[in-house]
């Protein structure tokens, strides 16, 4: 929600922005036209990555009235065809794999294995039962598309009801974007949620603390890429540094990591305004970032941001991970479909 009282229209959020990166006149101005439901700009420019919310200083959520106007004035240049596409995937049939009595629940969302082969293998997911498809999908990618209108209070009311039928004391979250409409916006609608939301991040640390005889440390510099889901979530980045280092990895300090995290590239690869090589020029950013930082391995959490890096990391001599196979890793699984769901020759 946009807190338009907290606002003193200092225009940070639009000049500090990477993609926009408006100088301070412009910003303050077409950002008092957003408040006010003119025209702007921003509305086509934006690419949703969120960061904004973190950057303005008030704690007012610009993020959010930008998504609004995007909405409202259906100016958002998303591409009509990837849209259809998105309304596919959200109505995937819905599954429950019920796994070993006394074992963990596990929403998986819509994780196939067909995308992403390999992924819910090996020892960190044995025995769990497993939820996904369309009764368990998170709606928070509406914001990516213009529709923000759809993260609302039934939607969000219906995903935690879905969940809650499980009737267990805690559901771990492979899909950040799950844990945050359980999370932050089941806190901003006043939704009661019946269980414990476990972050996937929390779920990877206590299981290595549990197994700690199995690790093998990695001793590796990696770049991480936060998904955008992130910017909604509190107090898991020291969760994942915890983590790493239990797991013998150093994330390198570089630009583009914590709040200074790009957008992955998905959103504006649909965005109609937006060319193939500007599209690829911002994903070489984050990639170039990563290996100027001495990073030798990329590691990715969200399904949608792996497909479009990981290829750009590897030619870069990066190799792809997705967190949980890195974590598999450090357990000496073999990794039978590579680090990031795709072999490489
Ligand atoms: S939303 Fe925040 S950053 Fe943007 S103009 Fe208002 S106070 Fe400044
Ligand atoms: S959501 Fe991202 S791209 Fe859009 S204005 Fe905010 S910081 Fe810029």
């Amino acid at each position: 929600m946009f807190y338009e009282e907290r606002c003193t229209l200092c225009g940070e959020c639009l000049s500090k922005c990477y993609y926009l990166s408006y100088p301070e006149a412009k910003a303050k101005s077409e950002f008092e036209k957003l408040i006010k439901g003119e025209d702007s700009s921003v509305t086509r420019e934006c690419v949703t990555c969120i960061r904004c919310n973190n950057i303005c200083p008030e704690n007012a959520n610009p993020f959010d009235l930008i998504s609004k106007r995007q909405e409202e004035t259906g100016t958002f240049p998303f591409n009509k065809d990837r849209l259809i596409n998105y309304d596919m995937v959200s109505k995937i049939p819905s599954k429950i794999t019920i796994g070993d009595p006394g074992k963990s629940v596990m929403g998986v969302a819509l994780i196939q294995k067909a995308r992403l082969p390999g992924v819910l293998e090996g020892q960190l997911f044995e025995g769990l039962t497993t939820l996904s498809g369309g009764d368990y999908f998170s709606w928070v990618g509406n914001v990516h598309i213009g529709r923000q209108s759809l993260v609302n209070k039934e939607n969000v009311q219906n995903l935690v009801d879905n969940y809650a039928k499980l009737n267990v004391d805690e559901i771990i979250f492979y899909h950040e974007e799950c844990y945050v409409v359980v999370t932050y916006f089941a806190k901003e609608f006043n939704i009661d949620v019946p269980f414990r939301p476990i972050h996937i991040y929390e779920y990877l640390r206590d299981y290595v603390k549990e197994h700690s005889d199995q690790v093998k440390k990695l001793n590796m510099k990696v770049a991480y890429h936060p998904p955008c889901s992130s910017r909604y979530v509190n107090g898991m980045d020291e969760v994942l540094d915890e983590l790493f280092e239990l797991i013998g990895v150093e994330r390198v300090k570089r630009k583009y990591d914590r709040e200074g995290a790009l957008c992955c590239g998905s959103v504006q690869s649909a965005m109609d305004t937006v060319s193939k090589e500007e599209e690829h020029e911002w994903r070489m950013k984050n990639i170039m970032d990563a290996k100027e930082a001495g990073a030798e391995a990329f590691v990715l959490l969200c399904p949608v941001c792996i497909p479009g890096l990981r290829g750009r990391a590897k030619a870069q001599g990066m190799e792809p991970y997705i967190l949980s196979n890195l974590v598999r890793l450090a357990l000496d699984e073999e990794l039978t479909h590579g680090g990031a769901a795709k072999k490489f020759d």
